[in-house]
């Protein structure tokens, strides 16, 4: 089991396996992706060594994000050698969703269990502003397509102030009837969008007032659930959560490990730097790995420094994946 000195375990890896992007969302690539130079990201043959390794270790559960994931023609091939690792009984993606309505039955067949989609307006003139994509409409549909296919689907919402602060109302009806959870989650700062970040930034605690105020009330989670608080209300098919990484105590429940694109170990979202551990997975030996990993876990520490405008190595998230 990965547990570090702080007691916390880590049974949670999330994968980046891309850092491009082709939406240009304001808060995270407002310049859409930039290539400077060209990317050896991680081959299905090393994810193979990583996720075996980590689950080796106690991960049950493989998020891959990006980027966008589904910008790589072989997702699936990597989709099925998580599904297939023995002890991984939940494989998860986080995507923009632009190639949802076409290729959910892909990634169902390859053993996808569980989705988050990014959707930071239901109006297709603030969705379009924000991403820079007129795709609301087939990721709506796609959305519908998962839930069909018995996809649980959570949907992913960056709160900013500027664009849709005043937009909870029109998220809840959507909740009313819509069998999902919507995660709202705070802006965090990056490395490159301070400005951004001082302008748009929303605390979480006003709206966890306001739900609580209208009937709706906190889940209980175990603390290895991870960081989200999440929110239940009898008359809504739908549930709510919060990320709040600004607010107290918010890296005592951590339980994940990020890997990025290019084969680092990231020890928190906003660590100074990412660590290296391809050439382990290049020598396909697992075992190397775990004894790296455990060693590398010991330089983790209690929480992040956001709160101070600490963030580490982290231009923005499309770098390791949120
Ligand atoms: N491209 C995929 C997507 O957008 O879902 C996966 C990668 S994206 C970096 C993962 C999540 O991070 C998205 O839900 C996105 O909204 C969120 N995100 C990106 N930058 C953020 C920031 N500065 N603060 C809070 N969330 C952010
Ligand atoms: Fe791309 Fe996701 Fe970043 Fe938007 S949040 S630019 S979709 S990586």
């Amino acid at each position: 089991m990965l547990e570090d000195k702080y007691g916390r375990r880590f049974h949670y890896l999330r994968l980046s396996i891309t850092d491009v992007c082709n939406f240009s969302c304001d808060y995270c690539l407002p310049d859409g992706y930039q290539c400077d130079n060209d990317r050896d990201f991680l081959k299905v043959s090393e994810i193979k060594t990583l996720v075996s390794g980590f689950a080796k270790l106690g991960t049950g559960k493989v998020r891959i994000t990006g980027g966008e994931p589904a910008l790589r023609k072989d997702l699936c091939d990597i989709l099925r050698v998580c599904t297939s690792t023995p002890g991984i009984n939940h494989v998860a993606m986080t995507t923009n969703g632009f190639k949802l309505e076409s290729d959910i039955q892909d990634w169902v067949d390859a053993g996808l269990n569980s989705l988050n989609i990014s959707i930071d307006s239901l109006d297709p003139r603030m969705f379009a502003s924000i991403t820079g994509h007129n795709k609301l409409e087939s990721i709506l549909r796609g959305i519908n397509k998962a839930l069909a296919l018995g996809i649980p689907v959570k949907v992913n919402a960056v709160l900013m102030k500027q664009y849709n602060e005043k937009e909870l109302d029109a998220f809840l009806t959507w909740l009313k009837s819509t069998p999902i959870t919507l995660r709202l989650i705070e802006l965090m700062q990056t490395g490159d969008n301070i400005d951004f970040f001082n302008q748009n930034h929303v605390s979480g605690s006003a709206i966890k007032e306001k739900l609580q105020n209208s009937g709706w009330s906190q889940l209980i989670r175990d603390k290895s659930s991870g960081p989200a608080q999440e929110f239940y209300h009898p008359d809504f098919e739908g549930r709510m959560g919060l990320i709040m990484p600004y607010s107290k105590d918010f890296c005592a429940s951590c339980n994940r490990l990020r890997i990025s694109s290019l084969g680092k170990l990231h020890l928190c979202l906003f660590a100074d730097q990412g660590l290296d551990i391809r050439p382990t997975l290049q020598n396909e030996n697992d075992q190397a790995l775990q004894q790296q990993l455990q060693a590398l876990l010991g330089d983790k520490e209690a929480t992040h420094w956001l709160q101070d405008g600490l963030t580490g190595a982290t231009k923005h998230l499309a770098m390791i994946g949120g």
